[in-house]
């Protein structure tokens, strides 16, 4: 079976009623499970029924709603136990556009919803996505007008879920503010990377295409901030596909609840409004949420108080911290609105 040329690897771009289409090197080929696998599956999902789940920090996690995203070490979980989008897998060719797959491939992360239905499907996860590794947070230099506060949660929920957070500061044609340069140079100062765009000028777009190469992204945002536009000049007509139309309902026209994968002609891979639905759906514990902010993280344990909530108490190293200039003030109001849990 080795360098069998009749195995390709491939990703899963989408799947229904047992059937999956994966994209190989040599072209989307629609798949079934072969039957030792589904086999397996069935065996794997009975088996999750009986058993807790393994992992630690998500389980601890209280969600006010059901989608969460983990990260497994794949020895823990070396079998998935349904296929998901997202997924890579040996596949056998059968002809020019059919195959057989047979074997999934170690997952390194998966955005999922949890069954909150009967207790006795509780611990099956439904994965929407499996794989993402970066999320690409769009905001427009101006019109309208950053909002950096959901940008730091937006950044926090990346920081929970292990996602590589991508900062585009879209429309640099227009004259804007000049906090937001004082913004964007704080975020890099912090560790994000951060890409001037225009879609007018052209600037920053290579990099942005570039930067997508060989990684399963998300796009997000608000409405407005030119996600649609900046996706169209990186692959004409995919904006469309991943259902991100700014039409008046700002929703979209996607109706389908399972998530899409769209490969990009360089290289990689684009999720839809589905996975982006999950994605913003995600809520962190208060107890975590200090360690999603990257910069409070040399601080965490040096608190007066060991349970500091690092919003007023006396004592607190973060508030200390802010107070010496080190960490910015309107992050620490961010980390504030959201421990309170503050509209945005
Ligand atoms: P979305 O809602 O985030 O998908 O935003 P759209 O892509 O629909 O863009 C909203 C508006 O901003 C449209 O009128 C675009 O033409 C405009 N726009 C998008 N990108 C830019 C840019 O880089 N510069 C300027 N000046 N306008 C832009
Ligand atoms: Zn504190």
């Amino acid at each position: 079976m080795i360098n069998d040329p009749a195995v390709l690897t491939g990703v899963v771009l989408s799947g229904a009623h047992g059937i999956y289409d994966v994209h190989t090197d040599e072209g989307i080929l629609r798949c079934t499970l072969r039957g030792k696998l589904k086999k397996a599956f069935a065996q794997a999902v009975k088996a999750s029924t009986s058993k807790p789940r393994p992992h630690k920090f998500f389980d601890s996690m209280p969600f006010r709603r059901t989608e969460r995203i983990e990260k497994r070490n794949s020895s823990e979980n070396p079998l998935p136990t349904r296929l998901a989008v997202g997924d890579y897998v040996k596949v056998r060719r059968l002809d020019v556009s059919e195959g057989w797959i047979e074997e999934i491939l170690p997952r390194q992360s998966s955005l999922s919803r949890q069954d909150a239905g009967s207790t006795e499907k509780k611990n099956i996860q439904q994965t929407m996505l499996a794989n993402l590794d970066q999320v690409v947070l769009v905001f427009a230099a101006t019109q309208p007008e950053p909002h950096f506060g959901l940008l730091d949660r937006y950044l926090a929920i990346c920081e929970a879920a292990q996602l590589r957070a991508l900062i585009c500061l879209n429309k640099a044609d227009l004259p804007y503010d000049k906090r937001v340069d004082e913004a964007a140079e704080l975020y890099r100062r912090i560790g994000y990377n951060v890409i001037w765009t225009s879609i007018v000028t052209g600037q920053g777009t290579d990099t942005l295409y570039a930067s997508l190469k060989d990684h399963t992204s998300l796009f997000t945002g608000p409405s407005g901030v030119g996600k649609s536009s900046l996706i169209n000049v990186i692959e004409p007509g995919m904006a469309l596909r991943i259902g991100m139309i700014s039409d008046a309902t700002g929703k979209g026209r996607h109706t389908t609840t399972g998530t899409t994968l769209y490969p990009l002609s360089e290289g990689g891979w684009l999720a839809d409004s589905a996975g982006i639905r999950a994605l913003a759906a995600w809520n962190i514990a208060p107890e975590e949420l200090a360690a999603c902010f990257v910069e409070f993280r040399p601080y965490l344990g040096e608190c007066l108080y060991s349970d500091c909530s690092h919003i007023d108490e006396e004592g607190c190293a973060i508030i200390q911290a802010v107070d010496d200039g080190v960490i910015d003030e309107r992050r620490h109001r961010s980390y504030t609105r959201i421990y309170l849990g503050e509209e945005r």
